[in-house]
């Protein structure tokens, strides 16, 4: 047992014969896609939440070893952390934009380090939660060493689709879940983070942004879609209109 708990809310959207959950904690979410006993995983937390990924699995009567694959969003250590340890426990491929798979494999790093933190750190709320992340394993560098891009059918349980959402990293990506209903947006698009004031749909800090300019692209596309719900990567769910919420992103941050 590292640091103190992490708590975790589960909520789900329901689509035919399968479900989506997101798993909502202090600091980060993940995503569960159930169809029958078979599970699908999209990212898993930092490398001390993945007992906290397995529990996720259990509450919604699953077990860990029905995972057929994980899908990540992209390689920082708050949603690629838990994937290490989980994906060689129970023997998983975990797939990604193919610009992504370098990164995953840590042939290189597009994270922020302590340059990044350093000018932000006096503040109260960086620091709480510096507190609560270091503990979790936020200066890890282990990657995915056969981390692996999208196979040609992408055929998992619960039926995900790629959205490319290039710019927090190069290779960012976004899923359309539950038949279209509800848009896994990552870190392209947050309903809150610990280091933010804001309450509701945002784009992300730019001190963890790789490409910001392609970052607000990626924002701008979603107000296409047809999405009405959000399980982003940070924060709560959001109900009602994605393209919204993405609009609303571009005016406040
Ligand atoms: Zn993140």
């Amino acid at each position: 047992m590292i640091g103190k708990k992490v708590n975790f809310r589960i909520s789900r959207v329901d689509a035919g014969s399968s479900s989506a959950f997101l798993v909502h904690s202090d600091v980060v979410n993940w995503i569960l896609l159930q169809a029958g006993s078979d599970i699908t995983l999209i990212d898993a937390g930092y490398p001390g939440q993945a007992s906290d990924v397995v529990e996720s699995i259990r509450q919604i009567g699953g077990r860990p070893e029905d995972i057929r694959g994980a899908l990540l969003t992209h390689a920082h250590v708050d949603h690629l952390g838990g994937l290490v340890s989980l994906s060689e426990q129970y023997g998983f491929d975990v797939f990604m934009d193919p610009v992504e798979v370098s990164h995953a494999r840590r042939d290189h790093l597009q994270q922020a380090g302590p340059a990044d933190i350093v000018p932000i750190a006096y503040r109260p709320r960086v620091l709480r939660w510096l507190a609560t992340v270091t503990p979790l394993g936020v200066l890890s560098r282990t990657g995915i060493p056969d981390a692996k891009p999208f196979p040609d059918p992408l055929d998992l349980p619960g039926r995900p689709l790629p959205v490319a959402a290039h710019g927090h990293t190069d290779g960012h990506s976004a899923y359309l879940v539950a038949d279209g209903q509800v848009l896994v947006s990552g870190d392209a698009l947050v309903s809150g983070h610990p280091i933010s004031k804001i309450d509701g749909p945002q784009c992300i800090s730019n001190a963890f942004q790789h490409d910001v300019e392609t970052a607000r692209r990626t924002v701008r596309s979603f107000t296409t879609l047809d999405a009405t719900t959000l399980f982003p990567g940070h924060g709560p769910r959001v109900d009602g209109s994605v393209a919204a919420a993405a609009r609303r992103a571009l005016e406040v941050s």
